[in-house]
This record gives C-alpha cells, structure tokens and sequence, in this order.
C-alpha cells in the first residue's frame, strides 16, 4: 500500500478548527487507499511563546532544557490531532521523536538526525491507524530530548518520507506554494510549479524560510519529490524535485536574510593554516560562516571577512577574540546592521553577465554593496539593512521573476526515479543520515584571478567594474568583494586564463580613472570545488578543507561558500597536490 506524509505546519494547526480540518485532510488521503502519517508542529506562535518564556527567566538557558521545553510544544498538537482523528470516527495514534525512534546526536537545539526506526510506524499503519507524529524532535543516546532547529518539522517530515520510502511527502503551510521570493514581502512574487533541489537548497539558507534547508537536504539525498502545498486551498503548489522549473532563466529566485551580521579580521598573517585557526574557532561553536571573504595578502597579511546571523554574534565574537590572539591578527570590526540579498538559478552557471545585471540594477537604485560572495549558482550581496527590502525587489523587478517563463516547464525528471531505485542502497550505506554527502570534488587549473583594491566605497563601483569586464567579452567566474583596511573595497575575480590580457587592460585603465592603486593579478590559478549534501549546515566543511590544505602546505587565496559548494582557489602549480588532499580528507563522505 501506498504511504503518504503529510506535515502541518504551525499555522495549519492555530486552532480546534484547523487541526480538524487537517485531520479530515489526512482522512481523506487514508480513504483514498493510502497509508497516512502526519507530522505536525505546535500550534501558531507556541514555540515563539515558549522561546520567550525561557528569555524572561534566564539570559541562556541551557540548551538541553530548552529541549525539553520546547519539545513540548509538538506534543501538544499531536496529542490534539489523535484526539481529532478519533472525534471524526477513524483510528490514530500520537508519539513523540523518543517513541518512534528519531535517535540524534547530542547537540541540543541544533541536533542532526543520526537514525530513525520504522517498526512502529509500520505496525501502527498496518493495523489500520493514521500515525501522528511530532515534528522537530528526537532524542539523543542518553534519552535526552532534542531539537532540530526552528522550522526542523520540514526535516522530521522529509526523513520520516525518505525511511519508510514514502510515495509522497506533503507540506501543507500558510502559503500556496514556493515562490519566486516571500510574497509577504514582495507581493509580485510567482507561484512556481516546479523548482530543483539544489535551487530549493541555496533559497533556503538564502533566507527562504518556506522550508527548512536540511529538509532539503534529506529530499535530495534520498530522492524524495516534496509537494509544498496550502492547507487553506487546493491550489496544485509547488514540486521540489531534481529538475527545474525551465532551464533558460538564469534566476529562478531571490531571497533575503534580515539580520546578518559582518566581522572582519584585520592583518591576519597570509600564511597556510592561519584561516583554519579562526575557522576551527567558529565549527567548534557549530556556527555556520556564510560570504567568506579573504582579501588579497598586502605586507603579508590579510583581512578576513565573513557573515553569520546575527543571533550568533556574540558567540561568534568569543571565537574571533581567541583566533586573534591565537594569530597574532591586528584586531578585528563587526557591523550588526546588514542584511543579505540573494538569487539563485541553475542557468546562471552557463550563462555570463548575471552577477553584473545584479549590481548594476542595485547602483542605479543608489545601493552600495558592502560584500560580494558568488557560487555556480548563487550570488550573494551584502547591504545595510534598511536598503534590504528595496535591494530585494530591485533584483526581484531586474529578473523578471514575476513572469511567467517563456519555456514549457521541464518534465518531471526521469533522474528522480533512477535515484529513487538506488535509495535503499544510500540508506543502507547512511548509517548516519544526516551525514555530509560529498558528490564530486573538481579542480580547473585553467584560471586566472585578478584583484583591484583601494575601489571608493560607493555605490556603483562593483557594477562599472564588471559592466566594462564583460565588454571587453571576458567571462567571469568567481567573484568576492570586501572591504578592507582603509574602508576601501577591495574587488577578487577569476577568469579563463586565455582571456587575461585584455582583462587586465580594462581593470588598469579604470583603476587610473579612481585614483586606484595598479590592480595584480595571478595568471596561473588552479579553483577546487567540493560540491555536496549539507556543505554549509555541517559547520565543519570549510574548516576540513583548509584544514587538508594547510597539512600539505596549500595556501588558499580566494575561497566561495554556498549550500552545494566550497569553491577555494589556490596558486596553480599546487592545485593537483591540493585535489588530492581533499580527496583524502573528504574520502568517508563521498557518494
Ligand atoms: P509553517 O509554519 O507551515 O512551517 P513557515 O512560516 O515556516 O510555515 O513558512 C511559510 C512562510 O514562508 C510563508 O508564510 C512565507 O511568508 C514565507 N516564505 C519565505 N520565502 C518564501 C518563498 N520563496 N515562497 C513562499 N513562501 C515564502
Ligand atoms: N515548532 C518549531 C518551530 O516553530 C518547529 C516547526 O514549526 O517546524 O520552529
Ligand atoms: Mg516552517
């Protein structure tokens, strides 16, 4: 028999009415010949609420406590939808995390999912019962109740789908579906009917906050095809699955992060090893680094920049103290008042000109860029926070992401099925589910990067930088931006070797136009790329990789981080030492 999941999320579940209305939904999924498990959130703002409780008695509560009390929540409104089941004459049963057996490892609030059984699932559903299950928890080796971060339903949902190979996984939310950007905060936003797992991923730690990033990245590692619906309408929603909507756009979506927040070390020695130190700092709190930006070593030294979300500063800044002294760096700034806009699309991997459409749309709107961070597929900007809404639609209005595309939408991917057929050898080989997934590690030895430094901080320089790059019909690769020292910004770019010369001709003149010092460049780069399951939510990633590098004596020059991807460019003549000592490094976590 068929096995459907479907999650409610907190709003689908606010009150008496609304959880008989998803009981009748599920209901109606068993009539229909399905077996049917629920997973479901707490009611409305609960979590907020109890969030906000444990702030009233105590500044940091300890993060197992907290567990225990936001666990709560979910039981609450499993307890209650059994209850409904039952009042409308059909059979369930509620358990939490502990009872179905959703085993995690032990860090409390940010646990990630090490196992889950499904014999009890299973016998429930085969005696007839619809299976109740609370979303966002489990529980650790030492019976200890977990939690899987804000939003983590979306996961418990996705992994309870991917276990018991579910025919579909349904979330049913409070909009109808995904769309090209929040429609609460850009009501042109479009439904879109289809959208791929890698897109939904870099969305969703972009800032999408439709869906939980790792529930994601459970969908794409076990093949599972999510249907984001609306518990209010029977609007068809939204398919995330293996193939985009169309292949012709660059863009398919934009997403912002409100409250992010920059720190930026000074005068870090330009030596293999020393951003390790500061990135072994920063794992070890389980912090996720985002836009990390390495400046070009002047005098032997370097800044360092990078974002986190704001919560995580004061954390962050313990880290950064012991990492400075550590290093022996010059000291460090931070800047809590910025936000980061992004768009992401498959198409702008093969396509050129994007990221400079981007900035120019954001200069004419008078929108400085404090950071640039690019990656296949995402382009990442940093700007103060009270230019983010309007950044957001700029870029939303430049892409045209309210329209409809031109092309057919592309058929539900056949690529789909075939991983599906390989799904009970992944699950088998996963003792661990959640683990890092590392699917290729690549190395391109045919690159160049070249760098201009002292720009004006202004708006507009990123964008007559790369509008004059791309007439001289040079193709851009990797792009990062920060600002330096002086308060300058300092631009890093890579491109195809063959097209140096000229390049170098268009950043020479117009750095003489600024008063700017003569830009360098480096002709012989080799870029390494791990791309993967979970490459920024496993904290550690970019610290293995410098790690491995810094052991072998590679020093990295430019480094991208994104959902998929760690891209880190080395001095060319290194790059094959350098692909092997990833290898090595990343050998138990590659598919
Ligand atoms: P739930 O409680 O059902 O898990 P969430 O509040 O977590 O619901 O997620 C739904 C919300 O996500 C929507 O109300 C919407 O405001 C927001 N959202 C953010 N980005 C997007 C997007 N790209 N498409 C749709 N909704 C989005
Ligand atoms: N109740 C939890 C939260 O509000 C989990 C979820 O709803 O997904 O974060
Ligand atoms: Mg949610």
């Amino acid at each position: 028999m068929s096995i459907i999941v479907q999650k409610f999320g907190g709003t689908s579940v606010a009150d008496s009415q609304k959880i008989l209305a998803a009981a009748r939904k599920a209901i109606r999924a068993q009539i229909e010949g399905n077996q049917v498990v629920m997973v479901v959130s707490a009611m409305g703002k609960n979590t907020d609420m109890l969030v906000e409780l444990a702030r009233e008695i105590s500044e940091q509560p300890p993060a197992r406590e907290m567990d225990m009390l936001l666990s709560t929540g979910e039981q609450v409104s499993v307890a209650l939808m059994a209850m409904a089941i039952h009042s409308l004459g059909h059979e369930a049963v509620s358990l939490t995390g502990a009872q179905i057996g959703i085993v995690t490892d032990s860090t409390h609030t940010k646990a990630r999912i090490q196992s889950i059984s499904t014999d009890r699932m299973r016998r429930a559903l085969d005696e007839g019962k619809i299976v109740i299950a609370a979303g966002f928890q489990g529980v650790d080796e030492a019976f200890d109740i977990t939690t899987l971060g804000r939003g983590g339903s979306d996961t418990t949902a996705v992994a309870l789908a991917a276990v018991l190979d579910a025919d579909a996984c349904e979330i049913y939310t409070d909009v109808d579906g995904i769309y090209t950007t929040d429609p609460r905060i850009v009501p042109e936003a479009r439904r879109v009917r289809q959208i791929s797992y890698n897109e939904m991923l870099e969305l969703a730690s972009a800032g999408a906050g439709v869906m939980h990033n790792r529930a994601i990245e459970f969908a794409k590692k076990f093949a599972v095809p999510v249907h984001v619906r609306s518990s209010f309408s029977d609007v068809p929603g939204t398919m995330i699955v293996a193939e985009p909507e169309t292949r012709g756009l660059p863009v398919c979506g934009a997403a912002k992060v409100k409250n992010e927040a920059r720190i930026t070390i000074l005068g870090v020695p330009d030596r293999p090893g020393a951003a390790l130190t500061l990135f072994s700092q920063i794992a070890a709190k389980k912090i996720a680094m985002d836009m990390i930006v390495q400046s070009v070593a002047a005098d032997g030294k370097a800044d360092i920049s990078f974002t986190v979300f704001r919560d995580d500063l004061p954390a962050t800044l313990t880290a950064v103290e012991e990492a400075d002294r550590e290093l022996g760096a010059e000291g460090y700034s931070h800047d809590d008042d910025v936000s980061k806009i992004s768009v992401v699309g498959l198409g702008m991997a093969t396509q050129t000109g994007v990221a400079e459409q981007m900035f120019r749309a954001l200069a004419e709107k008078g929108i400085n860029i404090q950071m640039i961070s690019t990656s296949e597929i995402k382009i990442s900007v940093l700007v103060s926070r009270r230019d983010a809404q309007e950044a957001l639609r700029t870029v939303h209005e430049v892409f045209q992401l309210d329209r409809e595309p031109p092309e057919a939408p592309a058929a539900s991917s056949p690529a789909v099925a075939s991983a599906a057929g390989d799904k009970a050898e992944i699950v088998a080989r996963m003792e661990r589910m959640e683990d890092l997934l590392i699917e290729d590690i690549t190395l391109d030895e045919s690159q160049s990067a070249v760098t201009v430094v002292g720009l004006p901080d202004s708006p507009g320089l990123a964008s007559k930088v790369f509008r004059e790059v791309a007439a001289a019909g040079v193709m851009v690769d990797m792009i990062v931006q920060s600002i330096g020292r002086e308060g300058h910004a300092n631009i890093t770019f890579t491109i195809p070797r063959d097209e140096l010369p000229p390049c170098m001709e268009v950043v020479t003149r117009l750095a003489e136009q600024l008063g700017c010092p003569v830009p360098s460049s480096a002709p012989e780069m080799a870029k390494l790329s791990v791309f993967g399951v979970g490459m920024r939510s496993h904290t550690s990633v970019a610290q293995r990789m410098f790690q491995s590098l810094a052991v072998v004596g590679v020093n990295v020059e430019v480094i991208s981080t994104s959902e998929v991807r760690v891209n880190a460019v080395v001095e060319g003549g290194r790059g094959r030492k350098a692909l092997a000592a990833l290898q090595h490094a990343f050998a138990d976590a590659m598919v």
